[in-house]
C-alpha cells in the first residue's frame, strides 16, 4: 500500500469512542454501564406500537421521501410551535436525518469550508470532532471550566477571528449538564449577528431541564436565519437504537443540509419515523413525567457519588452526572475508567477525552443516570467499595 497510513489523515487519532470502549468493557466485564448514555428502560409503548403498526401496513418499508415522511416532519413543526412558539414550514425548514449525529455531519459537511473555524465547547460530543475534522475545518475550544461549567463570554468573543464560520453549541450540555441561560444566549447571539457566523446548536437533551429552562437560541431576534437547530427522538423517548433525529433552520440552510444528508443516508428508516410522529404528539403529562422521573434518578446517582467520596457536579439538565475523582485520591480519569469494573463493577466515561486542553479536564468523570433505581442503587453501593480499596 505504498507505506501510506490507510486512514484518512482527518480522521487519524479518532480511533474507537470512547462510548464503545466502554460499552465493550461493560459487556466483557458484566460491570454496570454507567457509560454510554441509554436508558435501561423502553419508551412508552403507544410509540413503539405506532412504529409497528407502520411496519405491518407497510408504511415506510421502501424508500421514505428524503427529507423525511410528512406526518414526522409536520409533528415536529408542532412541537416546535407547541413548546416554544417557533413556527416552521415542515416542507421547506425540516430535515428528518439518521438521529442527531447525522444532523451534526451533514450539517457541518454542507456549511463549512477547508480551513474554516469552529468555535465549539469543551468538553465536547465526541463527534462533533470528527465532523469538523471531516470537514476539513478547525476546532476552537471554548473550555468550560468547573464547577460551573458556564461558558466565559469574553473569552468566546477573543476566540472569533475572520476566519470563523460557526459556532457549535450545545445545550442542555453533554458531559457537564451546564444549560444556557436566555442571558447567556442573547449574548451569544449577538456575537453571531456582530460577526455574520452561523450557528449549529444540539438540543437533544431539550426535555431534560432540572433547574431553569431550554431556550432555543432560534427564537431570539436575528436568530432564525442564521441557525441550525438539530434534536433527537432517541434521548427524549428512550429510543436510541432508532436512530431518528432532525434539523431544523430556514430553508437556504435546510437546502444545503439536505444537499450533503442526501449522500450520506439519503433517507432514514422509514416506519419508526411514523413511530417516532405519533411520540412528538404525546400529552404534556409525558414529558413532565419523563423529566421529573430523570430528575430523581440525577438525585439518586448524586448521593449515591457523594457518600462514595466523590465531587459531584450536580447538573442542571441532560442524564449525565460529571464528577471529580481527586478526593478519591485519584489523578487521571480514563486510567481510573478503565480499572473501574474490576475495581467495583461499574462503569463510566472520562471526560478527559472530550477535551482539546486534557488538564481542564484530567480527574473528571461521567456517569450516565438514565437507568433503573435498583441499577443506580446497585451502583452507588459498589462505588462506595472503592474507597476502602484505595
Ligand atoms: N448530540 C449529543 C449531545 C448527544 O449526547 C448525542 C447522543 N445521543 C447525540 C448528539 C447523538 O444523538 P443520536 O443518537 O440521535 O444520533
Ligand atoms: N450520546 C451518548 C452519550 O453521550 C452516546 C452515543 C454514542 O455512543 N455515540 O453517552
Amino acid at each position: 500500500m505504498g507505506g501510506r497510513p490507510l486512514l484518512n489523515r482527518r480522521l487519524e487519532g479518532l480511533g474507537t469512542t470512547i462510548f464503545a470502549e466502554m460499552s465493550a468493557l461493560a459487556a466483557e466485564t458484566g460491570a454496570i454501564n454507567l457509560g454510554q448514555g441509554f436508558p435501561d428502560t423502553d419508551g412508552p409503548e403507544s410509540v413503539r406500537e405506532a412504529a409497528v403498526r407502520a411496519l405491518r401496513d407497510g408504511r415506510g418499508n421502501q424508500y421514505p421521501p428524503g427529507p423525511g415522511v410528512p406526518e414526522l416532519r409536520e409533528a415536529i413543526a408542532d412541537h416546535q410551535r407547541r413548546f416554544y412558539g417557533i413556527g416552521l414550514d415542515p416542507d421547506t425548514e425540516v430535515l428528518v436525518t439518521a438521529g442527531a449525529t447525522e444532523a451534526v455531519a451533514a450539517t457541518m459537511l454542507a456549511l463549512l469550508e477547508p480551513g474554516d473555524e469552529v468555535i465549539a465547547f469543551e468538553p465536547y460530543y465526541d463527534s462533533y470532532a470528527a465532523c469538523i475534522a471531516m470537514a476539513g475545518a478547525r476546532r476552537v475550544p471554548l473550555t468550560l471550566r468547573a464547577p460551573s461549567f458556564r461558558p466565559d463570554l469574553d473569552e468566546l468573543r477573543a476566540k472569533i477571528t475572520p476566519k470563523t464560520r460557526l459556532l457549535l453549541l450545545n445545550t442542555p450540555h453533554n458531559p457537564t449538564g451546564m444549560v444556557l441561560t436566555r442571558k447567556e444566549l442573547r449574548a451569544i447571539a449577538s456575537l453571531a449577528t456582530e460577526h455574520n457566523l452561523l450557528v449549529v446548536t444540539d438540543e437533544v437533551y431539550e426535555h431534560l431541564v432540572f433547574e431553569g429552562a431550554h431556550h432555543p437560541i432560534a427564537t431570539l431576534p436575528g436568530m432564525h436565519e442564521r441557525t441550525v437547530s438539530i434534536s433527537s427522538a432517541g434521548k427524549t423517548f428512550s429510543f436510541t437504537g432508532w436512530k431518528v433525529g432532525w434539523a431544523m433552520a430556514s430553508p437556504p440552510l435546510i437546502a444545503a443540509v439536505r444537499t450533503a444528508k442526501q449522500y450520506l443516508t439519503f433517507v432514514s428508516a422509514g416506519p419508526l419515523q411514523y413511530g417516532i410522529a405519533e411520540a412528538l404528539r404525546l400529552p404534556d403529562t409525558y414529558f413532565d413525567a419523563f423529566r421529573e422521573d430523570l430528575h430523581r434518578k440525577r438525585d439518586i446517582l448524586a448521593d449515591g457519588l457523594r457518600t462514595a467520596g466523590f465531587e459531584v457536579y450536580t447538573p442542571q439538565g441532560t442524564y449525565f452526572l460529571t464528577t471529580d475523582i481527586t478526593p478519591l485520591g485519584e489523578k487521571d480519569a480514563y486510567t481510573f475508567c478503565r480499572s473501574l469494573p474490576a475495581r467495583c463493577g461499574v462503569v463510566a466515561v472520562p471526560n478527559s477525552v472530550f477535551y482539546d486542553e486534557p488538564e481542564a479536564g484530567r480527574t473528571q468523570v461521567r456517569f450516565a443516570f438514565c437507568k433503573r433505581d435498583d441499577v443506580l442503587d446497585e451502583a452507588a453501593g459498589k462505588l462506595r467499595g472503592l474507597v476502602s480499596y484505595t
